[in-house]
């Protein structure tokens, strides 16, 4: 398996309430590394171009207000097959779905206060680290 990149943010719900740690505790150890890490309070613009795949979407205003409406910390994760591993880890998209053990299962309020993200395949993970994080910022 080869060494990969992924992109992970954890959403305003957690560091609302203060869960940055121990979100991280569980991404570290699952084996992933943290690389890069910024604390960031996005514009709704901001998340309206991040989210942009999902403009047609019913629920897009609610998650770009969201996703602006307090801090959020931006990661750049690297291991083992790790844009998968990272999904494992976080659970299903519901948090009524998420299995036991994961991140949504043990802190998402909502399917849409759902703690954090993850990217998807390899060319989201890539395009999602370059919209966050310069390449001298990221050190594996
Ligand atoms: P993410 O992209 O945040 O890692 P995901 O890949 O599991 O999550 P997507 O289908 O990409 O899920 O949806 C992106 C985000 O939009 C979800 O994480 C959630 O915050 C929000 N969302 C998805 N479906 C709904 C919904 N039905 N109602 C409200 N918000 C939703
Ligand atoms: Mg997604």
């Amino acid at each position: 398996m080869a060494i990969e990149r992924t992109f992970s943010m954890i959403k305003p719900d957690a560091t609302a309430r203060n869960l940055t740690g121990a979100i991280t505790q569980m991404l570290e150890e699952a084996g992933l590394r943290v690389v890069a890490s910024r604390r960031v309070w996005m514009s709704q613009r901001q998340a309206e171009a991040f989210y942009a795949v999902h403009k047609e979407r019913p629920f897009f205003g609610e998650l770009t207000e969201f996703m602006s409406s307090g801090p959020t910390v931006v990661q750049v994760l690297e291991g083992e097959n790790a844009i998968a591993k990272n999904r494992e880890v976080m659970g299903a998209t519901n948090p009524a779905d998420a299995a036991e053990g994961t991140i949504r299962k043990r802190f998402a309020n909502s399917i849409g206060e759902n703690s954090v993200h993850g990217s998807d395949a390899p060319e989201t993970a890539a395009e999602e680290i370059a919209f966050w994080f310069a390449g001298c910022d990221v050190v594996g």
